[in-house]
């Protein structure tokens, strides 16, 4: 292939680890999975199997409570009236569960705020004092004004730590007032750190986990209690810090010679939407758009594409592009289609005879010992059976409707022959839109247009990463402690220079 090496492989991993995670917690992991898992990411596999470890114990507790119960409950007379049995022996009622649920959540009006526990257990300090003002650069006054805060994450090891930072404030004369340094181990307000917010949201958006399912693999072994609703919280601030990506990885997808596009449908609070997908072996920018024609396209291309673009035979695409590849794997699966139904001479003779341009052109692709003259002449020829064969008339229905579209995309089915990065087929685009589905699959897609915003957001950057290589934690771990102390995201790192070469 004419891709960069090992792109393929690292895709369809990517899906491999995120049924294998889910077969761990489920606990239907054989042993052959786990060494499977081992084998790909060993850091999961523990993390795979201190969640399940924890969901045991978990069910235990709940086991002995209810063996207690039904001790209790037998210990008692069964011809004791309801009224005369101990509370704590009876079944918990449906109605009163439903009504603590329906209890508002908080503190009421004009009582102390309850704060989530800081972990209990500390395993290490941090002090944070500033030199000089950040505003000013001028001299401090010292004062004895601090504060502490309690953030957890994840070692490199993925175990988990809890750090106390404790903050020194203090004054500015020439600025007038308090100053105090940043804590760059976490977003301002959050109680977990950069690496257990990539790790969460990379098993999320990256590999299609449910939320469920990541907080069981990620949180079980933290002391700060987080909720699902607090997760996806931190996951769209992230998804705000990152948007300067999103961004980047959409310019490059717009100054690239050949790009992928594809679009699938989504659902937005019951509504149909659509996810659409441009991509290349470099770069993949998700597009979350109520719209599957010109508007989003338009929202993306802004202008005309200067490169290739290779898509399916859907129309919306044509008014974006100079230069077009249509899917030959889609005409063949047509074909294959048409098959199972007609079984007419007129229609075989035709989809014989396209099968064989097809085919030859797709050899000719191969012919590296040609030279330029003998190449294009053979290209001139393969077009000239394309225009014949479009031309011609037929007596089979499906013939005609075939031959009709090959004229419609005369000048977008053999593109491939004149420029070696252009793939034949449209595979691209499809294998980076299957992890969405996956997720959409999991996830019931999305709620809120802000939740949408952050999920292309998300996906983007890391499917990005993925087909760079880098390691999503460690690469959004330093991008977001350079953000928090010089108030700049630093730009997205590009593909490693070997990787270049391969392609
Ligand atoms: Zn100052």
């Amino acid at each position: 292939m004419w891709y960069v090496r090992g792109m393929d492989e690292r895709i369809s991993k990517d899906a491999e680890l995120a049924g294998l995670l889910a077969a761990a917690l489920d606990g239907t992991l054989g042993e052959p999975q786990a060494r499977q898992l081992a084998a790909i990411e060993p850091k999961l596999l523990t993390l795979a199997w201190l969640a399940a470890a924890q969901r045991i114990a978990e069910q235990n507790a709940r086991i002995a409570q209810l063996e207690g119960r039904v001790a209790v409950a037998a210990a008692g007379d069964p011809a004791t009236p309801s009224g005369q049995r101990p509370v704590y022996a009876k079944p918990p009622s449906p109605v009163a569960a439903a009504k603590r649920r329906a209890k508002k959540l908080g503190a009421k009006i004009g009582h102390a705020p309850t704060r989530r526990p800081r972990p209990q257990q500390i395993d290490r300090r941090e002090e944070h004092r500033l030199q000089c003002c950040p505003g000013c650069g001028g001299p401090l006054q010292r004062c004895n004004r601090t504060r502490t805060r309690t953030v957890e994450d994840l070692l490199e090891d993925l175990r988990a730590r809890a750090t106390e930072h404790t903050i020194h404030r203090d004054y500015c004369p020439a600025c007038g007032k308090h100053v105090e340094p940043v804590v760059p181990d976490a977003m301002p307000h959050a109680a977990i750190g950069h690496r257990a917010i990539a790790l969460s949201s990379w098993l999320h958006y990256g590999l299609g986990l449910s939320i469920q399912q990541v907080r069981d693999l990620t949180l079980c072994r933290f002391q700060t209690h987080l909720s699902a609703g607090g997760l996806v919280g931190a996951w769209r601030r992230l998804a705000e810090v990152l948007e300067p990506w999103y961004a980047q990885i959409g310019r490059e997808a717009r100054a690239s010679a050949v790009l992928h596009a594809d679009e699938t449908g989504w659902r937005m609070n019951g509504r149909t939407w659509w996810l659409w997908c441009f991509a290349n072996p470099r770069v993949c920018y998700y597009l979350l758009d109520p719209s599957r024609g010109s508007p989003a396209l338009e929202k993306f291309f802004a202008e005309a594409f200067d490169g290739v673009l290779v898509t399916d035979f859907w129309a919306a695409y044509r008014a974006f592009c100079q230069e077009r590849q249509c899917c030959l794997a889609h005409l063949l699966r047509e074909l294959e289609k048409v098959d199972l139904s007609n079984g007419s001479t007129a229609w075989q003779a035709f989809a014989k005879q396209l099968r064989r341009l097809v085919r030859d052109g797709l050899r000719l692709r191969k012919r590296a010992d040609f030279t330029p003259q003998r190449y294009a002449s053979r290209i001139g020829r393969i077009h000239r059976r394309l225009v014949a064969l479009a031309e011609g008339t037929y007596p089979d229905a499906d013939a005609t409707r075939l031959a009709k579209r090959l004229d419609k995309h005369v000048n977008e089915l053999f593109t491939f022959l004149d420029y070696p990065a252009v793939p034949p087929d449209n595979n691209l685009a499809e294998r980076m839109i299957r992890p969405a589905v996956i997720l959409r699959k999991n996830c019931q897609s999305n709620r809120s247009e802000r939740g949408a915003a952050a999920q292309a957001v998300l996906m983007s950057v890391y499917r990005t990463l993925k087909l760079r290589d880098h390691d999503p934690l460690a690469t959004i771990d330093s991008a977001l402690r350079t953000y928090l102390t010089t108030g700049q995201l630093p730009p997205m790192p590009p593909l490693p220079v070997q990787s270049v070469a391969d392609g």
